[in-house]
């Protein structure tokens, strides 16, 4: 993709350096989500202080409110059902920063270049969706979108950890990229070239784009009363909505003289990598098709060129068609 003289985002945050994995347990408690909240921080700092019997006391003390905290084996439970890059507002994830460490053990310090790729692409990603809200009389309304490494704590969604890959928040408007990712599309999953990661945020951008017009309310809302083989069906339709809608961008993009030789095919390779189907058989050695929440690497090809063919909202309607 030719990014370097296109116009950079400002909506673009660096948090690299507010990686949460070191943190003063409940120091970043936002409701449910930390580990004890405020009484648990102040029971750390008397455990550092006294010895003996009232010692164990207060580290059991400790350890009821951080169980507390963190919502007890419900939350636990409930965190696994959900979508790997949307993370409801609603419900608070799991903090799995303790196990995340970089595979590699480097510091993971991007060039101000990435962070300017990334700039370019939101910007792109912008100007479309500017122009298609203004065809419908309507107004878009811009997402931020921060870059970290290993966890960061998300405006409303709990902490979001590295281990769950790139993934929007609806309560504060944000795509959260870890750079682990972009270098594991490389590396793992065999997707190298930039336009491969910039189909990956316009894919989130596109949860942005369902939650302005509606779709992720109301799939929020209608997914309660299901059964999960249910849920799981309508999740999937999501996700290849957000497929069609990054296939549309890239549809501008190349409207726009930025596409180069083989873009589109680092965009299909990326939609294949990250199907389901594929990462189940390289966690499990097998597929379980029932499970699937973001589709197979076939539909998410398909949508993904569907997108980028008609480029429009009405071919997109993944819930009333055969998917
Ligand atoms: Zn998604």
């Amino acid at each position: 993709m030719k990014w370097e003289d296109v116009r950079k985002s400002r909506n673009v945050e660096d948090r690299r350096n507010q990686s949460r994995g070191t943190s003063f347990p409940g120091s970043f408690g936002r409701g449910r989500s930390s580990g004890g909240g405020l009484g648990g921080g102040l029971i750390w700092l008397l455990l550092s202080r006294t010895s003996g019997r009232m010692k164990l006391i207060l580290l059991g003390l400790f350890l009821l409110l951080t169980f507390l905290g963190s919502g007890g084996l419900g939350n636990l439970n409930n965190s696994t059902i959900y979508n790997r890059d949307i993370i409801p507002s609603e419900e608070v994830s799991v903090d799995n920063s303790i196990n995340s460490t970089n595979t590699d053990g480097q510091t993971l310090n991007a060039s101000d270049k990435e962070v300017q790729f990334f700039q370019a692409v939101l910007a792109t990603t912008e100007d479309y969706w500017h122009s298609m809200f203004d065809s419908m009389g309507k107004t878009y309304r811009e997402p931020s979108l921060v870059i970290y490494t290993d966890s960061i704590s998300t405006g409303g969604c709990g902490v979001g950890s590295a281990q769950a890959g790139p993934f929007y928040c609806p309560a504060d408007e944000t795509v959260y990229i870890d750079l682990q990712f972009y270098r594991d599309l490389t590396t793992k999953y065999n997707a190298p070239g930039d336009f491969a990661m910039a189909y990956v945020i316009a894919h989130e951008v596109g949860h942005h784009v369902q939650k302005l017009v509606g779709t992720m309310d109301d799939y929020n809302s209608v997914r309660q009363r299901m059964s999960t083989k249910q849920a799981n069906d309508l999740t999937v339709r999501l996700e290849l909505q957000a497929d069609y809608y990054a296939g549309a961008w890239a549809n501008y993009v190349k409207q726009e003289g930025l596409l180069e030789m083989g873009d589109i095919e680092e965009a299909l390779q990326a939609a294949h990598s990250v199907g389901d189907d594929t990462l189940q058989k390289e966690a499990y050695g097998y597929v379980v098709p029932d499970s699937f929440t973001h589709g197979s690497s076939e539909q998410r090809r398909t949508w993904f060129l569907r997108g980028f063919e008609y480029a429009d909202f009405q071919h997109g309607d993944t819930f009333n068609t055969d998917i």
